[in-house]
């Protein structure tokens, strides 16, 4: 049996303390989401019937800072998971040393089933059931699976119309509503920045090696297009819809332009079709999960043929699967570093936000690679402190800035 998504965190979590040898009285503290917030979404559909929906904010820990994470929509969301990605956001922040703390939330539904003015409706009522949670110093959102930066926008006015102005309250906006430069390609730049020093520590160059990539949202495609800029070779890619692949490598700005005329990469010309299976057990030398969670099981793992596994999804590994992949040599980039590069560009879009200002995009690139390349040396450091897979140190690494942030501030 498949160990649930929030199991599995608390497993990473449990494996990191052991190898501190931290004191057990602080697992439950660190183990644990401080507020948990179940909401009922009834909104007017446009054809006059009532929609129910559930949505759910979990705010996981704010030792650091305010809690700080995306929300995602998705007829799979629910309270285990949203957990489960609430904790990674600690971490997460704790990795890469921006000063928030954790939380997610989601709302249960298919939004390809929604109009957008239900969207809208949607958005706006799940904002009036959290709005006394959440603010620009408390728990600020972000988007995630299936929300854009049209919905931080109304994530904002909504916000706004009952607490005043406050673009800080959601990040990831529109660049023309109080947005970053450089948020959007944030995340996909940080999994570049991540692969390029894992490649560079055994050795080994960008240019030439061979990705596949699942998933082509803000995250893959993004990744794509910027390893591709740098002569990396993406052999295969793939969508919800399916995959394709080329030995050679695809045209990745052409395939960026197939999926904007035709909505996926599928039937892209000149390459080979490939299933979503196929795709995860791809002859390449970097496997980048980028859509879903729990992609790669136990079986899976045993298939991937890539000597390192990018993880630019959240917990794209089951726990089984996690441990084959260290059984197998192959090296993981965990999630709570691979990916921190969206929440590292949204605490830049965050302080913009507080003190009104407007910084370049090359400011905001050149941050962002300091703070991944930083977390890469400090990560290193650990592996060799506790000779423990890249992900025990990163986990470590997150548990003992948290655990300093808890006893400075004290328990009261
Ligand atoms: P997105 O909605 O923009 O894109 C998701 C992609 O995955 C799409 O191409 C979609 O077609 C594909 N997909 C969905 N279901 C699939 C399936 N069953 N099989 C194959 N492909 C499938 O989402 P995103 O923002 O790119 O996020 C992707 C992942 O990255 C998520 O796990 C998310 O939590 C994580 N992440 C995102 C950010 C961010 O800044 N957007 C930051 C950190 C982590």
């Amino acid at each position: 049996m498949t160990t649930s998504a929030y199991a599995t965190t608390n497993t990473f979590l449990k494996r990191a303390m052991d190898a501190l040898a931290i004191d057990p009285s602080y697992e439950v503290l660190l183990v644990t989401p401080r507020r948990e917030v179940r909401v009922e979404l009834s909104i007017r559909m446009d054809d006059g019937r009532i929609g129910n929906f559930i949505g759910y904010r979990v705010q996981h820990d704010n030792a650091r800072g305010p809690y700080k994470g995306g929300l995602r929509y998705h007829p799979d969301v629910d309270l285990d998971e949203v957990r489960s990605l609430a904790s990674l956001m600690t971490w997460k922040t704790a990795v890469v040393d921006v000063p928030f703390g954790g939380a997610k939330g989601g709302i249960q539904v298919d939004p390809t089933k929604l109009t957008e003015n239900e969207l809208e409706r949607l958005t706006r009522r799940f904002v009036d059931q959290i709005h006394d949670v959440i603010g620009p110093l408390a728990d600020i959102p972000a988007p995630d699976v299936n929300t854009s930066a049209k919905i931080m926008g109304w994530f904002f006015d909504q916000y706004s119309n009952r607490h005043g102005f406050a673009p800080g309250v959601v990040t990831g906006k529109p660049v023309s509503l109080h947005g970053s430069l450089g948020r959007e390609a944030a995340t996909g730049r940080g999994c570049l920045v991540a692969i390029r020093e894992a490649l560079a520590a055994d050795g080994k160059k960008l240019a030439g090696t061979r990705f596949a990539i699942q998933g082509f949202g803000n995250v893959g495609s993004f990744f794509a297009r910027l390893a591709h800029a740098e002569g990396a070779r993406i052999v295969a890619v793939s969508d919800v819809k399916g995959g394709v692949c080329a030995a050679d490598g695809l045209d990745v700005p052409k395939l960026v332009e197939h999926v904007k005329t035709t909505g996926s990469v599928i039937g892209f010309e000149g390459a080979l079709p490939m299933t979503n299976a196929e795709i995860l057990a791809a002859d390449c030398d970097v496997l980048v999960p980028a859509a879903l969670g729990h992609v790669i099981d136990e079986k899976v793992a045993h298939e991937v043929r890539a000597k390192y596994v990018l993880e630019a999804a959240n917990g794209p590994c089951t726990l089984e699967g996690a441990d084959v992949l260290d059984e197998r040599g192959v090296l993981v980039l965990p999630d709570i570093w691979a990916n921190a590069g969206g929440v590292t560009v949204s605490y830049f879009e965050w302080t913009q936000n507080l003190q009104q200002m407007r910084w370049s995009e090359a400011r905001v690139n050149e941050l962002l690679e300091e703070h991944m390349v930083q977390a890469h040396v400090h990560l290193r450091a650990m592996m060799k402190r506790l000779n423990c897979t890249m992900r025990t140190a990163a986990f470590a690494l997150a548990i003992e800035r948290v655990r300093a942030a808890t006893d400075l501030r004290g328990l009261g």
